[in-house]
């Protein structure tokens, strides 16, 4: 078993020799940290740089952003996925602006209480902010130990979880503890690699069981991968006139807040349902969500998406509003607008490529296509 005291020593020694300039290493600011944690989460770091910068600009404190309406939170949110992380982290905000005085909490245990911090995030913040001995475990960190102490379970198991949440919190030196969190996630990265680890450039290999024994690119073990399921989705551009026009007005309807994509902006629509074609499935999901009667029309556009655990193909169609007023059953909001107007709210990754086609239409005075009849 590699010594945990030469292993920090080592990789303490790497992180000061030099690491990746970001935005949000600027300063240990508990609020940047805290932002730049939470958008890292399932996003790429260059990804996530653009935005981050925007954000701090636009809420540069906690109480700017508990302040902001949820509307402009999502709107600069948009595009960078997983908008529960922005919901949570507007949510978060105010409850540490109304009963900490704007001030993140210092422990792992009250981070946690916070909306969206789980104990990956408040490991990270407490040791980088607040330079409390709190280990951080993410898919980084995760894979540098099964690799490092050649760790042959399964670590989507619980038990293979907590042993690696253990061995984190062995390594942590007494003191730079977020140093050292930050140079185990940084190693990772950068050299760590899932596919091709740079073990001659590695601090620990000397150290490292799994390069000893040459099994590096069978550690982590997981399972075997399951298909993802597949989903037909169809949405409707329903037109108050009838048909699209430049000047038009067309509806659009706001998700609900708790679900996937929650107080987001989409043209309605949803699920095909087994044996139903695509018209059918549009004027079922628009009777049962807004209570309207529409009359499905020409083809728009087919966007593949993949979310986590299933992929969908959406594809959208004009519709014709022919009857009944809206009513909120299955969405949050509803609202009539021109074409021009909807790039003040904001839309989920699908729906802007629906906009996009819809704008081309537009411009070039065509709507034609084929009508769903699928
Ligand atoms: S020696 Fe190779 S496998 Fe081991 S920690 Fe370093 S990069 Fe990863």
């Amino acid at each position: 078993m590699p010594a945990s005291d030469e292993i920090s020593a080592r990789l303490l020694a790497w992180w000061d020799s030099g690491h990746t300039e970001l935005p949000w290493r600027r300063n240990r600011d508990p609020y940047a940290v805290w932002v730049a944690e939470v958008m890292l989460q399932q996003t790429q770091i260059a990804t996530v740089i653009p935005y981050y910068e925007r954000w701090m600009a636009r809420f540069p404190t906690v109480e700017e952003l508990a302040a902001a309406p949820l509307d402009d939170v999502l709107k600069l949110w948009e595009g960078l996925g997983y908008y529960s992380r922005a919901r949570h982290l507007h949510a978060a905000a105010q409850i540490v602006a109304g009963k900490h005085a704007g001030r993140l909490p210092r422990t792992t245990s009250a981070l946690m209480k916070l909306p969206g911090i789980g104990r990956y995030t408040a490991g990270a913040i407490a040791s980088i902010a607040y330079d409390v001995a709190a280990p951080a475990l993410d898919g980084n960190v995760i894979r540098v130990l099964s690799r490092l102490y050649d760790i042959d379970e399964d670590v989507t198991q619980s038990s293979t979880r907590n042993l690696c949440w253990r061995l984190a919190e062995e390594l942590l030196p007494a003191t730079r503890p977020g140093d050292f969190n930050q140079a185990l996630m940084e190693l990772g990265q950068q050299v760590c690699a899932p596919q091709n680890p740079r073990c001659l450039i590695c601090p620990l290999n000397e150290l490292c069981l799994a390069r000893q024994r040459g099994v590096q690119l069978e550690r982590p073990v997981r399972p075997p991968r399951r298909r993802t399921p597949h989903y037909d989705v169809v949405a409707a551009v329903i037109w108050r006139d009838g048909r699209p026009a430049p000047d038009g007005t067309l509806l659009i309807a706001r998700r609900p807040l708790g679900g996937l994509l929650g107080g987001l902006w989409e043209f309605p629509g949803g699920k095909v349902e087994p044996g139903e074609s695509f018209a059918e499935a549009l004027r079922r999901e628009i009777r049962e969500e807004l209570v309207l009667e529409i009359e499905p029309g020409e083809f728009l556009i087919a966007v593949d998406h993949a979310y986590t655990h299933f992929r969908i193909t959406l594809r959208a169609y004009h519709a014709a509003w022919i009857g009944g007023e809206a009513q909120h059953l299955g969405v949050a909001d509803h609202a009539w607008v021109t074409a021009d107007q909807l790039d003040g709210y904001a839309f989920a990754v699908t729906d802007r490529k629906i906009i996009a086609r819809l704008r081309h239409d537009l411009n070039a005075g065509t709507a034609a296509g084929a009508s769903p009849n699928g």
